[in-house]
């Protein structure tokens, strides 16, 4: 991948060897970014650290750097003369305009590498026929990322980007794919369709579901009512993956057991508390990454704003890297109702547990004491509003005002060209009058 060595067996070795491996290049990598980046090299100057003497253990007590640090001082987080960039893609911001992230050479090399050892984690290799139903433009990295992952791990891509369920059905009739790479509730229509077109999609070549972007299992590692429609309809092998744009770092569940595998070699994983604290495997906190050997905008202890946890104990599978459980939301998302907090993911999924309820959307009015949530679903005959208020209410405590709209209305708000997944909940300030 890089004139560092790759260590792509470290995660079948002992938590020890993975410690001293990790060690090491953590050290390399904070002495580049102490060199090679101004937003680092002044870290570590101001805090009077030496960042060679950073081990992972001592990782903590460097301040965590976040999404906002990075879009303000973007360009200090650049570490290469700017003719070394291969590659530029937009990240999505906290706020406002996404952020510029920069790629060199290797930093793709190392990102093939990164999703090579996820699909093979998953099974996937040599003689596999991988369908791609994300897009290889629009200035998003993940599109590239399988493409270069599935190509490393020696199967064959088929780029069907964003394409229409006919055309995809049609690839899968006719190139034979065995695993596809998807948004997990577009793999559902999909799989929907499919059996529709009196195919079922159990009866086709496709034996694995790679999921992005959603998730597919609950807290409780649980799978979800999509994650079970998807096993149901596709007959298939399904796993989550999660990955960062900015952190370069991809993590997979590799099928023996819950939880996407951190290749231990690319990544440091910690979870932090509203603090900033790192809290125990199993506790809920925000995903902060260290991405080992990054060169064009090199991170430490990147926070992610998303929410999620460690899985305690080790993998059947006999990795002994770290999974990382479902994203449970982004920590700005999170809801407050009367006293429960819940994110809006929570509500998702339990409104896709009830029976005839389709497409939908969450609007948040937030107030200081407690936001103001409203559901809208897309109208069909029969919709029974307060048996769904009374099904809501019973899963989550909570009661979210319901309304109905037409089905065209809900779709174009959830399903924004501009997004690489599905948008279904819109939040905005209570509008404060006098
Ligand atoms: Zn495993």
């Amino acid at each position: 991948m890089n004139r560092s060595a790759t260590y792509p067996d470290l995660d079948f070795e002992s938590v020890d060897r993975i410690r001293e491996v990790q060690a090491a290049l953590l050290r390399q990598h904070a002495r580049r970014c102490a060199r090679r980046s101004p937003y680092y090299r002044r870290l570590f100057r101001r805090l009077g650290a030496d960042p060679g003497a950073l081990t992972p253990e001592t990782l903590h007590r460097l301040p965590a750097t976040g999404k906002e640090d990075f879009a303000r001082e973007n360009e200090a987080f650049l570490a290469v003369p700017r003719e070394r960039i291969a590659d530029l893609v937009l990240s999505s911001g906290t706020t406002g305009a996404p952020t510029p992230v920069a790629y060199t050479e290797r930093d793709l090399r190392r990102l093939a590498y990164n999703e090579a050892q996820a699909f093979r984690a998953c099974g996937i290799g040599r003689g596999d026929v991988v369908l791609l139903t994300c897009t290889m433009d629009r200035c998003f990295v993940a599109g590239l990322a399988y493409f270069l992952g599935v190509r490393a791990a020696g199967a064959a891509a088929i780029r069907n980007g964003h394409g229409s369920l006919a055309s995809h059905a049609h690839v899968i009739r006719t190139l034979r794919p065995t695993a596809v790479v998807g948004v997990p509730s577009f793999l559902r229509k999909l799989g929907e369709y499919l059996a529709g077109q009196g195919e079922p999609p159990s009866a086709s070549s496709v034996r694995r579901l790679v999921c992005i972007g959603e998730p597919v299992r609950d807290r409780a590692l649980e799978p979800l009512k999509l994650g079970r429609d998807l096993r149901a309809l596709w007959k298939a092998s399904v796993h989550s993956t999660y990955a960062s744009s900015e952190c370069v770092s991809t993590f997979c569940e590799c099928g023996a057991g819950p939880g996407g595998h951190a290749s231990p070699d690319l990544v440091l994983v910690e979870i932090l508390d509203a603090r900033g604290t790192p809290v125990p495997d199993g506790e809920v906190g925000e995903v902060t990454l260290t991405p080992l050997g990054v060169e064009g905008m090199p991170l430490l202890r990147f926070r992610t704003g998303d929410e999620s946890f460690r899985v305690p104990g080790s993998c059947a599978c006999g990795r002994q890297s770290p999974r990382l459980g479902p994203i449970l939301g982004r920590r700005r998302q999170m809801l407050k109702v009367r006293g429960t907090t819940l994110y809006p993911q929570a509500v998702f999924a339990a409104l896709d547990e009830i029976p005839g309820v389709g497409e939908f959307c969450l609007e948040v009015e937030r107030d200081d004491l407690s936001d103001r949530l409203t559901v809208r679903i897309a109208e069909r005959p029969g919709l029974d509003l307060a048996a769904i208020g009374d099904a809501l209410q019973a899963r989550l405590r909570v009661r979210p005002e319901l309304t109905t709209a037409p089905e065209a209305e809900i779709r174009a708000r959830v399903y924004d060209p501009e997004s690489r997944k599905p948008v279904r909940v819109f939040i905005r300030p209570t509008r404060r009058t006098g």
